[in-house]
């Protein structure tokens, strides 16, 4: 394992990606992975025929042509569009906000006459908002702040949203038009075969050992490669000497069903604040599945706790001063590149990963 260039630790799409680019340029690469299986966040389990997105249901969307390229490498994608059903009490609408929600809102058939009416709700909030839910109504109007935003909000945050800032709600996109194509994105779908397929594509030909903490290893890999790229945590890089970095958990239920189809789209978010959880994925509906069972996964926000899987930073001012002080030791170690949203402590989707890899590559390549 000596004479490496690069021990990249993570096999996630970070990982991977600056993996692959770099063994094409005939650097010698090695990943070290924590998990049993490659793929980071973006791995699936096959269930039936069905790909199971086991940490969180993945849509790839993008803007970025040469990414949209770059992943097609590797695999095709299929038509999936986006269109998130909400459920409210067993009321049906759809997301985004577009004329499909307002008609079933409010029976309105046009444009004009639903901009009246959220115009109108508006009005209720005079001043600066001084709160989320203020800062929504004076956004969306009180019928889509509740029905749509609050209980949704509330589950997500684990707090009312009267005790909420109002900042966290910058914009509430609101359609005039009848699309539920939920982003705005020039490039989407899912990866035909599943998203392990673009890691396999990704990593084929490179080593990987996996099982492998790198931060209980440090001293087996002290200097066997000129560059160390780490896109674990930083405060676990840095056994969290100045204190630890806080996280937003989830909890996913998954369930086999013995039913060809439960609920007819991909998401349904649950927008009631009894419901204890935020949304249910039917995973077969990503690609079209025709088998004759289901496997449906309910998402529950959580509290996290160390040791849980982090999922969503939590980038308050605490935590972000914190962060700057890690990066700034990271800063005085030349050997060592960062990169991915743990490492980067951001959340990230899928295409802004691959373009930070990208980038990482096009600057060491440069300094060469
Ligand atoms: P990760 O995938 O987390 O990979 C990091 C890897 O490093 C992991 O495999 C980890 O085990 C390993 N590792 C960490 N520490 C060590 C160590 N000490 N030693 C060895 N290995 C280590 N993006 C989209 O574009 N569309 C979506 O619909 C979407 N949905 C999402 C839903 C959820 C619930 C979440 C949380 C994210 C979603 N994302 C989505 C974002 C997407 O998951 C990320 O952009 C992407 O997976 C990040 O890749 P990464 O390589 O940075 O990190």
């Amino acid at each position: 394992q000596d004479g490496l260039d690069y021990l990249i630790v993570g096999s996630g799409l970070f990982g991977a990606v600056f993996a692959h680019e770099m063994t094409k340029r005939g650097k010698k690469c090695l990943v070290l992975e924590k998990r049993e299986a490659v793929g980071g966040n973006i791995r699936c389990e096959e269930r039936d025929g069905i790909n199971v997105h086991v940490y969180g249901a993945h849509i790839f969307h993008t803007n970025n042509k040469e990414v949209w390229q770059y992943v097609n490498q590797f695999a095709d994608f299929n038509q999936y569009v986006n269109s998130p059903v909400a459920n409210f009490r067993g009321e049906l609408y759809n997301l985004p906000f577009n004329m499909n929600t307002f008609h079933a809102m409010w029976g309105v058939t046009t444009p004009a006459e639903a901009a009246a009416k959220i115009a109108a709700q508006r009005a209720e909030i005079e001043g600066e908002p001084r709160n989320l839910e203020e800062q929504a109504i004076s956004l969306v109007g009180r019928d889509i702040y509740e029905k749509l935003i609050q209980g949704y909000t509330e589950k997500q945050w684990g707090r009312k949203c009267t005790e909420l800032p109002a900042f966290i709600i910058k914009r509430l996109p609101v359609r005039y038009t009848y699309d539920n194509n939920y982003f705005n994105a020039l490039y989407q779908g899912i990866p035909i075969g599943g998203y392990n397929k673009i890691i396999a594509g990704l990593l084929e030909g490179i080593e990987v050992r996996t099982g492998v903490d790198y931060n209980a290893s440090r001293g087996e890999y002290e200097g066997v490669a000129r560059k160390v790229v780490y896109t674990g945590a930083l405060d676990e890089y840095f056994a969290y000497q100045l204190g630890r970095l806080e996280y937003r958990g989830l909890k996913f239920e998954t369930e086999r069903l013995e039913q060809e189809n439960h609920q007819g789209v991909a998401v349904m978010n649950y927008t009631a604040a009894e419901v204890p959880y935020t949304r249910i994925i039917e995973h077969k509906h990503f690609e079209f599945g025709t088998q004759p069972v289901t496997y449906v996964t309910r998402e529950y926000p959580q509290e996290w706790k160390p040791g849980e899987e982090a999922y969503y930073p939590v980038n308050d001012e605490r935590n972000q001063q914190l962060y700057e002080k890690y990066a700034e030791l990271a800063a005085k170690e030349d050997k060592l590149i960062l990169g991915g949203r743990l490492a980067m402590y951001k959340y990230y989707d899928m295409d802004k990963v691959i373009e930070t890899a990208l980038s990482a590559v096009k600057r060491e390549a440069a300094e060469e």
